[in-house]
């Protein structure tokens, strides 16, 4: 028998250990073993990586990470109540699961982690988009993940892969697509969640790229990025107008029209503008 089929079911599991969903801890469990094997084989060949999982709950992606290989999983979860069951899934895998008790905003896990390191997660929503924007924006690139497969809102899932003329594309599109491969992998409806939420969620897969897609400096690209899609319906000759007095010549120098607007603008087009700013 192998180790998974050693585990008890979920719902056992949530039922011993008195597992009711907590809505101010985004408690949506996933409960069917085959979908969080599938969403684990996601994240690609673990069989030599640690993997960062943030909110295990339960265990089940945890499980599903385990039986597809992960040579260790480290495992941040806030809510005490969890950690018994976490327990059962360790013994089950001697010496490849370990779990930190508390909040993922403040727990470094760098110390814990021998790389190739790759990042798996049933985000908890009110902390998913923090997270990711970490993880896109370390002091130094390449960052400390080869990858990213995390389950977001279908909102922000689509935020994160969009292409220039959609509603969707801003500032987290270009932060992800800037330095990463960033695809939805899975698409899942409320009934794979244990409350189902109100919402239909995604899997984002990223793949870290050695550097970045093109030259920019990180925090002139972050500038231009705010300012331009801070006043999304603005052209951009006045939505970046703080930035430089002579902001329609430099946008012309790049071959943007100063009466453009945020959302016609590529990747490679704000990387040249905040080429050309930095340049004085
Ligand atoms: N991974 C489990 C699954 O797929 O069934 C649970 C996913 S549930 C959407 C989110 C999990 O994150 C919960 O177990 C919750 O307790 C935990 N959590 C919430 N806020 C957290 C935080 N700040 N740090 C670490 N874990 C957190």
């Amino acid at each position: 028998m192998s180790a998974i089929d050693s585990l008890p079911p979920l719902r056992q599991v949530i039922a011993d250990h008195g597992l009711s969903a907590k809505k101010a801890l985004g408690q949506n469990f996933l409960l069917d073993l085959n979908l969080t094997a599938k969403i684990a084989r996601q994240a690609g060949d673990l069989s030599h990586c640690d993997v960062l999982e943030i909110g295990p709950g339960p265990g089940g992606l945890t499980r599903g990470l385990l039986a597809e290989g992960a040579r260790r999983v480290l495992a941040i979860e806030k809510d005490e109540r969890c950690l018994p069951a976490l327990e059962e899934i360790a013994a089950a895998y001697p010496g490849r699961l370990q779990v930190i008790n508390g909040d993922a905003l403040e727990v470094d896990p760098l110390a814990h982690l021998t790389p190739p390191i790759r990042v798996a997660a049933n985000l908890p929503y009110n902390i998913g988009t923090e997270l990711l924007v970490r993880w896109l924006t370390p002091k130094d690139w390449p960052p400390f993940w080869q990858s990213l497969t995390l389950m977001f809102q279908r909102e922000v899932a689509e935020r994160i892969v969009a292409r220039p003329g959609s509603k969707a594309y801003g500032r987290l599109a270009i932060l992800a697509q800037w330095r990463a491969n960033a695809r939805i992998v899975l698409s899942l409806p409320p009934e794979a969640f244990t409350p189902p939420p109100k919402i239909s969620s995604a899997v984002v897969h990223l793949e870290a790229l050695p550097e970045p897609r093109y030259p920019a400096d990180a925090a002139v690209l972050s500038r231009v990025v705010a300012a331009a899609f801070n006043q999304r319906r603005k052209m951009l000759r006045a939505a970046l107008k703080g930035l430089a007095p002579d902001i329609e010549d430099r946008l012309i120098s790049v071959g943007i029209a100063p009466t453009e607007r945020a959302e016609q603008i590529g990747l490679e087009q704000f990387c040249a503008l905040a080429r050309a700013l930095q340049q004085g």
